[in-house]
């Protein structure tokens, strides 16, 4: 028993590790798609992990990057995006709507990543509400919701503008009554800590990654969102139980047990990213962590029932 439910979802335990849909599950489905949402709720993957930014209008809406990435958007004459890269920030939500990101161009480096990934067509950038419905209906009762919220390193304004992102992300999270199954997720620990002002009935999950780690190709980076790692004065998982965190997500290449131990003593939980090659899966559990954020559900769960685990 916790004060917050959702979070026993992410709780390992003796034969328990759990398992987190990275962006649904990107190895095999359209990142960040309800498509996505669905395959990975419907093969029992209950947790979600996935990006927040908001459209011109300030709608929040579900993708990656702050830029919508040509390898993975088609046009409405359904050819690859081409040049310079749109802008989330600097669209509306009906242009949004009308770009289709069901596949990815195999030539890219991008698309190279995920040669496994289904290519769809006619699939859209979901808007937070709308996954917000969908968990709110029977259909979706299980889902629980680890949502990132993306802060723009050029927006220099009042805290990054993040004052914005968080009203609207919360209200959307309110107005559906999913308080209890969500958890809020970022590497800018500015915006949890606005977080923790306006939401404090809401847990937060708290991003890492040392900073000499190569960032993914395709992918905006967070690092100079981030706290400076090197300079906190305490250990990371210190320094989020300090923050009110409940969950700290560490990059998996900077895991190891003792961290691991070091969080569970200070009441944390600890799911790492994105761990996709069966080596680092095994690795993870290892090292004792309760969640692992994954592309391939599918591959994770064949592991853990190797080992006689359950998720
Ligand atoms: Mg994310």
């Amino acid at each position: 028993m916790t004060d917050y439910p959702q979070l026993d979802g992410f709780r390992g335990g003796p034969g328990i590790v759990r398992l987190i849909g990275h962006r649904g599950a990107r190895g095999v489905m359209p990142e960040n798609t309800m498509e996505g949402f669905e395959f990975a709720l419907n093969a029992g993957v209950r947790a979600m992990e996935f990006d927040v930014v908001l459209t011109r209008e300030k709608t929040p809406v579900i993708t990656h990057n702050h830029h919508l990435l040509n390898a993975a958007t088609r046009g409405v004459d359904g050819n690859w995006l081409r040049g310079d890269e749109l802008k989330v920030a600097e669209l509306s939500l009906s242009e949004i709507k009308k770009l289709d990101v069901g596949g990815l161009d195999g030539r890219t480096i991008y698309g190279k990543r995920f040669p496994d990934q289904v290519f769809m067509s006619d699939v859209r950038v979901p808007r937070l509400e709308e996954l917000l419905d969908f968990a709110a209906q029977p259909e979706g009762k299980d889902l629980l919701l680890l949502l990132e919220m993306k802060s723009e390193p050029s927006n220099t304004g009042e805290r990054r503008g993040c004052t914005t992102i968080v009203d609207a992300v919360v209200e959307a999270v309110r107005s559906k009554g999913l308080e209890h199954r969500t958890i809020l997720h970022s590497f800018d620990w500015s915006v949890l800590e606005e977080c923790a002002r306006v939401a404090p009935e809401i847990p937060r999950s708290y991003l890492s990654q040392m900073p000499e780690n190569e960032d993914e190709p395709g992918e905006d980076s967070q690092k100079s969102v981030a706290p400076d790692f090197h300079s906190l004065e305490t250990s990371i998982p210190q320094a989020v139980a300090a923050a009110g965190g409940k969950l700290w997500c560490p990059y998996f290449m900077d895991v190891t047990p003792d961290r691991v131990a070091e969080a569970h003593e200070l009441g944390l939980l600890v799911s790492t990213w994105t761990v996709n090659e069966t080596d680092e899966i095994n690795a993870m559990i290892d090292a004792g962590v309760d969640g692992i954020i994954t592309d391939y559900p599918g591959r994770a769960q064949r592991i853990l029932l190797g080992r006689g685990l359950v998720w």
